[in-house]
């Protein structure tokens, strides 16, 4: 494992990141002059920009240390400030094992960064011996691992995943979307081990916060360090970050309707077994299907016109439709309408 210091690029090293009003004074208390704000009003002031309050309930939520956390604005701004960290444009490649997010790629090309794709296998895991050969490229400086994985909705085999943390020189970003579905523990107690991994949650889709964009990253505090050195300094607004914490509090609710949704995808899976229309489907640990279907393009339209509306993953893997989970109500208009549908 390669020093964190000789992986990050010369310019994020050498910066001198932004120090704001809030840097400079952090007490909760006085007449603040400081930051020309207007004096009235109730969302008038910056929030804090290292988001302390809200890091301290993820800390004892997920028992890590609140050195070692960042919240961006969504996970999508954690995989971007990853790039621009550790990838040097036009210089440094990262790898991806396709088909997977595909916000990947887009971030890979805004920064300016090749990316080297391995394919899953049939099963959508870990193709090990391709992966490992790809990595012998010394330009690879970023890996991302996105388990259970998106759009496939399996976990990647946590063996070949810890042979690849631990055998590569670079910085891997495993990304756990979707952890909180399954029962697979988190990679986030490995940042002592692994001083190389960045691992990243979200509160979008099991606790129900998409619209407020609250994503979590875990890592060694040396990486948190340049990351915050790099991020917009007031990246979380304060009307987010107060929605996290209520929606942390409430916990219990979002617990139960991950029950819910996870005995919903269950009898969605037993309604697309029976249905014609249906050729396959892969086994999912998440809050959504992928299947096979006779023709995805013409289904999709014909669910569409019927105002429901599923994701076409067929660019991506042949006559692929993604379902995600809706309410009971959903799931059942969902089922009827695949029944009567006749493409
Ligand atoms: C939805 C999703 C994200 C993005 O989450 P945000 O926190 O809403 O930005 C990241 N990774 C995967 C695999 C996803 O499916």
């Amino acid at each position: 494992m390669n020093n964190i210091s000789t992986l990050v690029r010369p310019s994020i090293a050498a910066l001198k990141g932004y120090s704001s009003a809030r840097d400079e004074f952090d007490g909760l208390e006085g007449i603040f002059l400081d930051a020309n704000e207007n004096p009235f009003g109730n969302l008038n002031r910056y929030p804090d920009p290292y988001q302390r309050q809200l890091k301290k309930q993820v800390s004892q939520w997920k028992n890590v240390s609140e050195a070692n956390l960042f919240i961006g604005n969504g996970s999508d701004e954690i995989i971007d400030i990853t790039f621009r960290v550790f990838c040097e444009p036009q210089k440094d490649k990262a790898l991806i094992l396709t088909p997977t997010y595909g916000m990947y790629e887009v971030s890979a090309a805004i920064n300016n960064v090749a990316l080297v794709k391995v394919p899953l296998t049939d099963h959508f895991d870990i193709d090990l011996a391709a992966t490992k050969k790809a990595l012998e490229n010394t330009d690879i400086k970023l890996l991302i691992l996105c388990s259970p994985n998106n759009p496939t909705g399996n976990l990647l085999d946590r063996n070949a995943m810890k042979h690849l943390i631990t055998g590569f020189n670079g910085i891997v970003l495993i990304d756990e979307a979707y952890i909180d579905f399954s029962t697979e523990d988190s990679f986030n107690q490995w940042l002592t081990s692994c001083p190389n991994i960045i691992v990243m949650q979200t509160l979008s889709k099991a606790y129900g916060l998409a619209s407020a964009r609250v994503g979590i990253g875990y890592a060694s505090e040396e990486i948190i360090g340049y990351f915050n050195k790099v991020k917009p300094p007031y990246n979380v607004s304060g009307l987010n970050q107060a929605a996290a914490l209520a929606t942390l509090k409430a916990n219990d609710v979002y617990e139960s309707q991950k029950e819910m949704i996870i005995s919903e995808r269950e009898k969605l899976k037993v309604a697309l077994n029976k249905n014609a229309l249906v050729l396959k489907q892969y086994p999912s640990v998440t809050n959504f299907i992928l299947a096979e279907v006779t023709d995805a393009d013409a289904l999709y339209n014909a669910l569409t016109a019927q105002k429901i509306i599923v994701r076409n993953r067929s660019k991506q893997i042949n006559n692929c439709l993604r379902f995600s989970v809706g309410t009971p109500e959903e799931n059942e208009q969902l089922i009827n309408a695949l029944h009567t549908l006749s493409i």
